[in-house]
């Protein structure tokens, strides 16, 4: 089966106050020492794979914020990918993209290097929602990287949103919808807001500096963006992920099908042969084990059948059209009604949950509490 890689670049031009992923302040000095690493621990996971499990049928650079890298840096990690691996004709090849981090030059070199789906991160279209959020750019700038990446030529563009902001409005973020809308993008992800442990948005809320909004406006938010996402012909495909026919994103169906994926660089994650690993954190710590030729795994686990029956439960249920149960039943040689016979059934009764026989899947009340389903198959 063909693997998906993803591939972590761990730098951001300044860090966002919502953010908790690995990601450090650009410093030109640390990026060849990251590239050079990054490259040997290629080479070191393609040996340990061999021939069809080398083939590759998307490759993610996310981040941080790769398109910090110059060009022919982000085009180093595509080419070092393609050297060891074996990418498939009509591969994805997507790449996140900060607005203010992307000229049409840019763009337009990677666009005809391969690089065939972008990213871009908007989160919201009003000043002082980017200011509170740390964004390091305008909602111009994200007209202007837009535009610049359609001359270009990208034909795939998705552009992220946050909602469910201090402070946020439901007519704000309506705004955010229309105005991202117009810029016709082929797929929009459209994630509330996680207050994570730590960072700076947090540490305002606790000190009661900013207020959380109440749970049933973050919901009429999240019932907003599928509505009017809906009407500009999007489809509802996954939890927080909405795209035109056929523009679904390829890399990301894998992680909520639970199928294998290969994750480089610090902070990535893999999923391969029932074994799930991560890399060191650090980026310091990631290059020292790799330039001792040691592999850069800071946590490693092997799945239990009854981890990778309840993950797979957890991650097909966020697609639209949930889990397939045949194919579960190949996968594991069990049917999913006799593994979670009491969850299908409460769940069905309280119409959270739909089961034709064929598939199971959230309904509409229970994708606005879908974490509270997914605990119990836990
Ligand atoms: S751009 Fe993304 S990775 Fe970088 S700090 Fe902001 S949220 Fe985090």
């Amino acid at each position: 089966m063909a693997l998906g890689i993803y591939i972590h670049v761990p730098f951001c031009l300044g860090k966002c106050s919502y953010c908790d992923f690995v990601s450090y302040r650009w410093v030109h000095d640390k990026v060849d020492a990251y590239l050079e690493a990054l490259a040997k621990e290629t080479r070191m996971r393609s040996k340990e794979l061999s021939g069809n499990n080398r083939q590759v049928e998307s490759l993610y650079i996310g981040g941080g914020t790769p398109t910090c890298l110059k060009r022919e840096e982000i085009l180093f990690v595509v080419k070092n990918c393609s050297f060891h691996f074996d990418l498939l004709p009509g591969a994805e090849i997507s790449l996140e993209a900060n607005p203010g981090t992307v000229s049409m030059e840019k763009l337009e070199f990677l666009y005809s290097n391969g690089i065939n789906r972008l990213s871009i991160g908007a989160q919201a279209c009003q000043e002082w929602l980017l200011k509170l959020l740390g964004r390091k750019h305008s909602f111009e700038d994200v007209q202007d990287a837009v535009r610049s990446a359609r001359k270009a030529g990208f034909k795939n563009i998705s552009i992220d949103l946050i909602f469910g902001t201090p402070g946020q409005t439901t007519g704000d973020w309506n705004e955010s919808l229309q105005r991202v809308i117009e810029l016709a993008p082929e797929h929009i992800s459209a994630y509330g807001l996680h207050l994570a442990a730590g960072t700076p948005l947090n540490e305002r809320v606790s000190k009661g500096e900013l207020e959380v909004l109440e749970e049933e406006i973050w919901l009429e938010m999240y019932e907003e963006a599928i509505e009017v996402l809906a009407a500009a012909g999007f489809e509802h495909y996954e939890i927080s992920n909405f795209a035109l026919p056929g523009r679904q994103c390829r890399h990301n169906l894998l992680y909520w099908r639970n199928l294998p994926y290969l994750g480089l660089g610090p902070a990535a994650f893999s999923y391969l042969n029932n074994r799930r690993f991560g890399n060191e954190k650090s980026l310091e710590k990631y290059i020292q084990k790799i330039n001792e030729e040691k592999p850069a795994e800071a946590e490693s686990e092997t799945l239990p059948q009854r981890i990778r029956m309840a993950e797979t439960v957890i991650l097909g249920l966020r697609l639209l059209k949930g889990i397939d149960l045949n194919e579960f039943a190949l996968r594991f040689g069990k049917r999913l009604e006799e593994v979670y016979p009491g969850q299908i059934d409460k769940f069905v009764r309280l119409k959270l949950i739909e089961y034709d026989g064929k598939n199971v899947r959230l309904t509409r009340k229970g994708l606005a509490v879908s974490n509270q389903v997914f605990v119990e198959f836990i």
